[in-house]
Formats: C-alpha cells, structure tokens, sequence
C-alpha cells in the first residue's frame, strides 16, 4: 500500500511528518493509531506511548529479534526501537545512556520500564553467568512492587517510591550488575489508605498465599478484616491474586540472593507492622493530674514481641512514656490516647518504610558492581491529582516537576539556544518553563520546602495552620501559588479553596494541598524510646534498622526533614540524569477508567498541552532532526569516500578537500555526498552543511 495511504488508515509513525500540524491533528493522529493497536508514535526520538489497558503481542521474543541492531526509524516506532537504539549507543559509541519515563500515574511507566529492562536484557550478552546477573536485576522488579506498589484509585499497581535503576556494563556491553536508588515511599499508606485503595501489596500477598504453617510463624491469620491496617473497602483487586504473586515474590527473592534467613526476617517486620495496627489504647485514670494512656489487650504486643524479640515491658513502657533528653538532662512525659496513637503508628511507618531501604540495599548488595558503562531507567510515581492531596502528592509532583524541567531544558530551551550560538536562523518557539514552579517549591530562601523546614525547626507552638500563615506572607504574590489565608489574597471569594488549603498551579494542573499533616509529615519524627526499643530487639534486622536507638550513639541533632532528604536526593539524581544521554519516553493515559479500546480526547489532550508536546514537535520540525559532531561523524564515514580512503588525513582536511570540490551535487559525484545524502536520507541534519557550502 502506498505510504501516504496508510498514513490515512493508521497515522503517521512520526509526528514530525504530520501535516498540517494543531492540536487537532496530533490527537487525531495518536487516536487512528490507538485504534489499530499501534501505541507507539515518535516525536523524532521522543517515544509517545499510550497505555493499551490490555495485552497486545508486541512484546514477543520475534518482535525482539525484528527490533534488534535495526536503525530506529527503520521499523514502526515501538518502545524496543528507543531500547535497541540506547543499548547500541551505548556499547559502541561508549555513551553512558539514561531512559526517562514520564507520565502521569497509571500512564504506563512501570510498565514501559520493565520493556526496556527485558529488551536489553534480551540482546545483551550471553552466557551461564551473564545469565544470571539478568534474571536477577529482572527479578528485582517484583520484589520491590510487591513491597513499594498498591492499588490506588487511578492505577491497581501504583509505584509508591521512586525507583532509579542505573544497569551496568562492561566494555563489551554485557550486562555485570546494577544499582537501585529508592526515592520516598509513601509510607503514611502503612498506617491508612484513602477511600477504595489498598496498603502495600505484600500484607494481602502473605495473607493470601503463605502456607497455614508459615502464617502460623508469623503469628498471623489468613483473614483481612482481622487488621486494622488494611483497607477493608477494596481488599481484593479483579483480575490480580495476591496468592499466585506472593509465590512469585517469594521465588524472586532467591533469584536475588536473599537468604532463607533473611526471607523470613523480611516477613517477620512485615507482620510486626501489620499486628502493631492492632494494638489500641485506653485512657488511664489521671495520676497527678497527667493523661496517661494503657494497652488495651496486651495479647497482640505479646506476639510482636515473640517474633521480634523485643522485650515487652521495654516496648509496653515505649507507648506509655516519651522521654526527651537536652544535653545532660533527660525528661519524661506519660503519652495520653492520642499520642500513644501517634507513637504507634508512627514506629509501623518507620519499620515498614525502613525495612524497604533495606530490601534495596540488600539487592544491591547482590547486584551492584564498580561502575563501567550505565544505563539508568528511572521510573518513579507519575503526577497526581486526587481530592484529597497532602504532603505525599506535593513530594510527588514537585518530583515530575523536576523531570518536566529536564525535559524543558533539554528538549525546548537548550535546543533553541544552541540553534542560535551556532548562528543558524531560527524563529523561537514559544513553551511554558516550568523552573518558576520548581522555583517556587525549591528555592533556598523562599521555596515551601524551605518554609516548612524553617516551621519545623522553629520554637514555640508550631503548627499546620502556622505553616499556611507564612506561605502566605511570603508567596501570596507567586503567580503560580493560591490560598485565601492573608487578606490581599486574589482568591478572597473563592469558596472552591478551603481556608486550610493553598492550591498550585503545577504544569500538569492545578492542585489542592490540604496543609493538614505537612509539619508532622515533614518532621518524621520517631521519638526515642521507641527506636531505643527497636535496637534492644534480639532481631538483628530490625536492630539493624534502628542505629539511632544505640545509647552509646546518641545523637542530639536533628535529623534532616523528610522535605529536604528528598529535595536532596532529587537534585543528586537530576545532576546524575545530566551527565547521561537522555532518551524519553512520554506515557499518556488514554482514559479515566483503567480500560482497553477507549481513548477520551479530552483527557489525552489535557497531557499533550502539559507535557508541552506540541511545542516538541514544532522545535524537531524547525531544527535538524539528527545532529552529530563533524569529528566523529567524518572519522565513522571515512571509508565511504575516495578522497577520504584509504588515504585520511583526519577530519580538517577532509573538511577542505570538500569544499574544493566544486559543486558536489552538480558533478554527481557517488561518493561521500551522495553516500552521507543516503544514510541521513531525507533528514536534515548538521552534516548537509558540508554539502550545501
Ligand atoms: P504510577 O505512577 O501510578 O506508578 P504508572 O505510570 O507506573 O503509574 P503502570 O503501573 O505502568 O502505570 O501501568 C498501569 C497499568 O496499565 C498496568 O498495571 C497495566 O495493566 C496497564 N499497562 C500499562 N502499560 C501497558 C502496556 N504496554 N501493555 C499493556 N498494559 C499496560
Ligand atoms: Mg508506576
């Protein structure tokens, strides 16, 4: 079939060739693909990818093979092209390489990450031992989703940690190892879930699937309803058994490396965690006038300390009294119901999120190895807007802000800017910068983050409320931020934004933040006596987790805020990102409903504007599709050329033995002009230069 005709069917493979191009065109186009299965479109060598919501056989291992060492725009555009093309960049042009995968949450990105990963793995190496570094940097995925995914209400497997896997090479390009960087986990999930979601996936994955015999050990029953952590509304998801994938984990630990022992530490703290949630508080009756706070039925303490080995009257005394030492002085103070509450849960979360940094330092320890070539594939949780949003989501799109900035400068800023260094004639082309939002959250002085740094670290009586009061003083004029709190407020009558909230408009849209729970959040606080109790434990491994509660230790300072560890490891990662040659691949989520064969224009329209794809599109099509540095492109093509073979004389006198040939084009020479003509057939690329001049 002629190729314009197809074109017509199925849309064009790349939307640089869309013509004309709007708004109109570019989702008309991706819809016609979506409609004939084709998911994958490009934007040059951006990957658009639209979640089917259902299995299409486009990932098997004929597809590979069709994919493998085939040029990118060779075949229609498909997530193994853009592998194949980083894999091969890679192991022949030496370039350390990273997959960047965007997109909001239930886009597809983990999915998209997992391809890429069993691509590469797929055409890399091979051998009995390189075999095994494989299957044990695949199976890393499912340990870490069983412990760090959950079913929310946009996506049944939502990533709740950010994940940056750098895959590792020797020269030959054969995969030696790897090591994971872990961003956040949501751990407020632990203790409570928003309406119709779930907890982490592997408390219903034991409960579900260990033998009576194990659960016996654990202490624990088969049956949900019994713990007050799970989310009774949705326990179980369609079409997911929590059995079958626990035997999966299970299996994938030992690929890993975990030893049995460890494998049943690992399980021993996920139970605790779950039992912790049903310990319950009374008020004790007043002495001296102070609320105290007793167990209510110790039997469940009982248990969580025969599996942990933690002393009960040391943890019993731990929920009853905090302890706060100041230099030589040490205080006690009797927690009422509700702090005990507090304390509780607060040590569940703590367990629970650090028992997950040690699963992905454990990997690595399987894993990792000194540093060669690297791939880095970072998938993390997508953008999200719910009706509720508290400090989690703030983290967590303050994180797609930062990608979205990487993406801007990349992509839209320093493409136009290097256009005009180079003195090539170029119309700018008009995008929004989000650094202004990034500014906004991030700034040392004036940022929110700085601000709730410098509310938690304040004396006196701090509080949410006190929190909002300063956003407001210092952002009320931030053209991106909203709130109703001080009295010059634009927002005064808008009724839509509770007095407890600010709103910000981010690039992907605006959110409401409810400040409730950020200065709690945001301290991380555990007090003493609890991490104390842990470190007694004759469990090494939850010892392990708690070096702070070693008396001997003892460190007055405050940890850092949950805020700026994450601000932190965010800028590391950004500045790792930098150093690699980026590869994008821009999920979208056709609709609301978790559902195959719908493709809701509205919605996908909504991303494309956000994601600035259009302006994309419009910077590819006015700049050189292809660019490569004179150097290395004469040195690959000098053979190709008489002139140039077998006589080189380096790049310079090429350069002039070109230019000395009169007019290449009118002499029909069939040699270097035409060949290079060939090989970047129909681009335009730097090199025709050498040709045009
Ligand atoms: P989050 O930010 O919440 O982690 P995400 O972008 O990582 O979201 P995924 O978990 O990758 O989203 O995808 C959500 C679901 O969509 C998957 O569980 C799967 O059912 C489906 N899906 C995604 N990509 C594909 C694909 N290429 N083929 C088939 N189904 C897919
Ligand atoms: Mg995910």
């Amino acid at each position: 079939m002629p190729t314009s005709l197809l074109d017509d069917m199925i849309g064009v493979g790349d939307m640089v060739l869309l013509e004309p191009l709007n708004e109109d065109s570019f989702i008309n186009n991706l819809k016609k693909r979506f409609d004939h299965n084709e998911v994958y479109t490009y934007i040059g060598s951006v990957v658009i990818s639209i979640n089917p919501y259902r299995s299409l056989p486009i990932y098997t291992p004929e597809k590979v093979e069709e994919y493998r060492n085939r040029n990118f725009y060779e075949l229609s555009p498909h997530i193994f092209a853009l592998s194949d093309e980083a894999y091969r960049s890679l192991r022949d042009q030496d370039k350390d390489q990273c997959i960047l995968i965007t997109g909001e949450s239930g886009a597809g990105k983990t999915e998209a990450s997992k391809l890429v990963m069993s691509y590469v793995a797929a055409v890399c190496g091979k051998g009995a031992e390189v075999n095994q570094v494989k299957e044990q940097l695949l199976q890393s995925n499912p340990v870490l989703e069983a412990f760090g995914n959950a079913k929310t209400v946009r996506n049944d497997n939502s990533s709740r940690f950010g994940k940056y896997m750098d895959i590792e090479f020797d020269f030959k390009g054969d995969p030696l190892g790897g090591v994971i960087s872990n961003y956040l986990l949501e751990k407020s999930r632990v203790v409570k879930q928003p309406r119709g979601e779930r907890n982490f996936h592997i408390f219903y994955q034991i409960l579900s699937g260990a033998s009576e015999d194990f659960l016996c050990k654990l202490k624990l029953e088969r049956d949900f309803s019994r713990y007050n952590y799970l989310g009774l509304d949705s326990a179980k998801v369609n079409g997911v058994d929590d059995a079958a994938n626990f035997r999966t984990v299970r299996n994938a630990m030992q690929i890993v490396g975990f030893m049995d022992h460890e494998t049943q530490s690992v399980f021993e703290v996920v139970a605790a965690v779950l039992k912790l949630g049903n310990i319950e508080f009374k008020p004790e009756s007043r002495v001296n006038g102070l609320d105290e706070s007793k167990i209510k039925d110790k039997n469940e303490l009982k248990e969580i300390c025969e599996l942990t080995g933690i002393d009960q009257s040391v943890l019993e005394r731990a929920f009853s009294f905090r302890t706060v030492e100041a230099k030589q002085e040490k205080v006690s103070t009797t927690l009422n119901v509700a702090q005990a509450y507090y304390a509780r849960d607060a040590l569940a979360k703590n367990l629970y999120s650090r028992l997950f940094s040690w699963l992905v330092t454990r990997i690595n320890e399987s894993i990792k190895v000194s540093l060669k070539k690297v791939m880095g594939v970072l998938d993390i949780y997508g953008f999200e807007i719910f009706e509720d949003n508290s400090f989690e989501q703030f983290i967590i799109n303050y994180c797609n802000e930062k990608l979205q900035q990487i993406f801007i400068e990349l992509t839209l800023k320093e493409e136009q800017e290097e256009y005009i260094r180079e003195g090539i004639e170029w119309t700018h082309i008009e995008y929004f910068n989000n650094a202004i939002i990034c500014d906004l959250i991030e700034n040392n002085q004036t940022g929110i983050l700085a601000m709730l740094d410098e509310e938690c670290l304040r004396p006196g009586t701090v509080t949410d409320d006190t929190f909002l009061e300063k956003l407001n003083q210092i952002c009320a004029t931030h053209q991106h931020f909203e709130s109703r709190m001080s009295k010059c407020s634009r927002f005064l009558n808008d009724t839509s934004l509770p007095h407890s909230c600010f709103r910000i408009q981010h690039y992907a849209g605006k959110v409401m933040y409810q400040v409730e729970g950020f200065v709690d959040k945001n301290n991380d606080l555990l007090y003493r006596d609890l991490s104390q109790a842990m470190w007694k434990a004759s469990h090494s491994l939850i010892k392990a987790l708690f070096p702070e509660g070693n008396p001997a230790k003892i460190n007055l300072k405050r940890p850092l805020t949950a805020g700026s560890q994450f601000k932190a490891s965010v800028a590391t990662l950004m500045k790792n990102l930098q150093t690699k040659n980026p590869n994008y691949i821009r999920c979208i989520k056709p609709n609301d409903k978790k559902a195959a064969h719908i493709f809701n224009d509205a919605l996908v329209c909504h991303q494309i504007r956000y994601l600035g794809l259009l302006e994309n599109v419009r910077v590819r099509r006015a700049g050189y599709a292809f660019r490569q540095a004179y150097e290395p492109c004469l040195e690959r093509y000098k053979m190709l050329c008489k002139q140039t073979w077998p006589h080189w004389r380096g790049p310079i006198s090429l350069t002039i033995t070109l230019f000395k040939l009169e007019d290449l084009r009118k002499q029909r020479l069939e040699d270097l002009a035409t060949l290079i003509e060939k090989i970047y057939r129909g681009w335009k690329c730097r090199t025709r230069f050498l040709l045009m001049k």
